[in-house]
């Protein structure tokens, strides 16, 4: 075992004397579900005034409605209360202002190693990558008209959520 961890964990012992989701029911309280980037500057609940308990998110590099997302937001809406979903992409995100060949080249510098063999969903055009995002969640078999679906970009510097779609 090693002590990589022993700060968030001490951090961990702390939370848990104060946690209150104990017994939660694990829906989203405020019907809310959120596809959006791994990047650390966004907080997705805080972003849109929401807390531990309201809403499902789903996080991956660039905001991208991969298959996985789709299956989060299937189970989200029919079993989890999710009425309302937002699909976010960011400002200056890595995913959309590099090559694939770029990022191969950068993480192959770090590795050590090659790393051309590595899949990186990078996106070549953000504002059509969230057009289309938006487009493939509404048109879902499984997902009813009935559930809100807009596409918004988060911009890192001013924290404003637009609406593109
Ligand atoms: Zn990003």
């Amino acid at each position: 075992m090693t002590d990589a961890f022993d700060d968030l964990l001490s951090a961990n012992r702390d939370y848990a004397e104060h946690h209150e989701l104990g017994g939660f029911d694990g829906i989203a309280h405020a019907g809310v579900a959120i596809v959006t980037c791994m990047d650390s500057r966004i907080d997705p609940l805080r972003m849109v005034g929401l807390k531990p308990g309201d809403a499902k998110i789903f996080r991956n590099p660039g905001g991208r409605v991969t298959p996985q997302a789709l299956e989060a937001l299937v189970l989200g809406v029919h079993l989890l209360k999710v009425r309302r979903i937002l699909v976010v992409p960011h400002t200056r995100c890595a995913m959309a202002s590099s090559t694939l060949d770029e990022l191969r080249a950068r993480v192959t510098e770090s590795a050590g190693q090659d790393a051309s063999w590595q899949t990186f969903g990078v996106v070549e055009d953000q504002e059509a990558a969230l057009l289309d995002d938006v487009a493939v969640v509404r048109t879902h078999p499984l997902i009813p008209d009935t559930v809100a679906v807009g596409g918004f970009v988060y911009d890192v510097d001013t924290g404003r959520l637009t609406q593109r779609a």
